[in-house]
């Protein structure tokens, strides 16, 4: 059986996607409305989301407390611009930001995306090194399957092959990139991996003004997690050697990880952060950028003291109140023990794949879970039958992950789960076959 879903010739036709061609090789589902974990498609089948809108909708969609924070803003104001105004959502947000990130953070710039987020990260980091007065400083290091975004400079420091650095060529700024952190969350790192890093620190740090890199959780550049002794020892060495730590807790943030952010796993703080996606529980585009009062200090102190960075939108007040209210509900969970739980419930019910023929490792943290294949998943193929049963997922390359709402219950996380088992176990016979059929 295929369940009939309906699309749109004007968007193939019109309507670029992320990361697609125009028209699109296969088409985009028409969505009608979404309501708590579920998104329903125009012909009204319901489908359990699996991606939270790519790690942002955690609450679930259409939540009355979210709709009602973005309802009462939009009474009294939707948009004032930031320029030498500012407005009680701004300011009650900022309190609730630096009384639950990591300690030292101390300085916040509202941005509109985590991209620009990043790029304001890397300009905080530049124009510290040139008020710190060692303006050499000024490339940036990362961790080769990092994923930063998609505008110019954050795309310099992605992974230089899922970045498409070949591509966009030469006009993209050089940035220094070391290997990336090995698999495994709970091993500890060896002595050559220390070695190296030293190393690279040792030969590399005079001219870097910052290393950026995704805490714990490699996100959109992998899937990848690593040990909390690796953030440890970039830590130290950039304070030995005077490099900014950056890290984009964007995808991590706001309890994603198992932690509210990654950060805590190796009790660290970064001298500036990056958060996004999950800010506003997934209804509005919003970001920020985080410093410590030394960075923000040395700046202000400096020949050129403002931060020279301004979006139209910046400090959005429907953004502020909705990622207000967001806050209150992420803090009215226990983010730890849901998190524990639904890592614990993942990783049974997901155990199973481990021994399918194609399916290389299956891993789980916090509340993402990973089934990497051992080859590129075929979309279109793998996206109906994701339909037919009842799950919305959206794999890239060998990847097929989760990383639900925090609101689902123990019994709907089961059923995407085993939902997506049925998938993955069907695609693999269903290529399987092909393959041999090919032969
Ligand atoms: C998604 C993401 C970004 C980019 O955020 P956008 O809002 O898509 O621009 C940056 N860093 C990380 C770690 C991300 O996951």
């Amino acid at each position: 059986m295929t369940v009939n879903t309906a699309t749109s010739d004007f968007d193939q036709q019109h309507l670029w996607h992320p990361y697609a061609s125009l028209p699109p090789t296969y088409p985009n589902i028409v969505i009608d409305h979404a309501e708590g974990i579920y998104i329903v498609t125009k012909e009204g089948t319901r489908l359990i989301d699996g991606m939270s809108s790519w790690w942002a909708s955690v609450h679930g969609y259409n939540h009355p407390k979210l709709n009602a924070a973005m309802i009462e803003q939009l009474g009294r104001m939707a948009h004032v611009m930031f320029g030498g105004l500012t407005h009680q959502p701004a300011i009650d947000l900022g309190k609730k930001l630096l009384a639950i990130v990591p300690a030292g953070l101390d300085a916040i710039f509202y941005a509109d995306s985590g991209s620009i987020a990043v790029e304001v990260a890397l300009k905080m980091a530049l124009q510290y090194q040139i008020a710190a007065k060692q303006p050499q400083k000024c490339q940036f290091a990362s961790t080769q399957s990092g994923y930063y975004g998609d505008t110019w400079h954050a795309m310099s420091v992605c992974d230089p092959l899922a970045g498409m650095h070949s591509l966009y060529g030469k006009q993209l700024p050089l940035q220094h990139f070391v290997p990336a952190p090995h698999l495994g969350f709970e091993r500890e790192l060896t002595q050559n991996e220390c070695d190296e890093l030293t190393a690279f620190f040792a030969k590399h740090s005079d001219q870097l003004a910052g290393f950026i890199i995704e805490p714990i959780i490699q996100g959109a550049g992998g899937m990848r997690f690593y040990s909390p002794e690796y953030l440890q020892l970039l830590r130290q060495l950039c304070d030995e050697h005077n490099v900014l730590l950056i890290a984009d807790e964007i995808a991590t943030g706001f309890g994603r990880s198992g932690k509210l952010f990654a950060c805590e796993h190796a009790n660290i703080s970064p001298d500036v952060m990056t958060i996004g996606k999950a800010l506003t529980g997934g209804y509005m585009t919003f970001a920020a950028t985080l410093c410590t009062r030394k960075v923000a200090d040395t700046i202000h102190d400096s020949a050129y003291p403002a931060l020279m960075h301004g979006p139209t939108f910046m400090g959005n007040p429907l953004a502020c109140a909705v990622a207000c209210a967001s806050i209150d509900l992420i803090l009215s969970y226990d983010i730890e023990a849901c998190t524990a739980n639904m890592q614990a419930v993942m990783k049974q019910q997901l155990a199973p794949a481990e021994t399918l023929d194609g399916v290389k490792e299956v891993r789980c943290l916090g509340a993402v879970a990973v089934i990497e294949l051992e080859t590129a998943v075929d979309m279109p193929v793998f996206q109906s039958l994701l339909i037919d049963n009842g799950i919305w997922v959206r794999p890239f390359g060998k990847l097929v992950y989760i990383m639900p709402p925090f609101v689902i219950t123990d019994d709907e996380l089961a059923t995407l789960c085993q939902a997506l088992l049925t998938v993955v176990t069907s695609y693999l016979n269903q290529t399987s076959t092909t393959n041999r059929a090919s032969l």
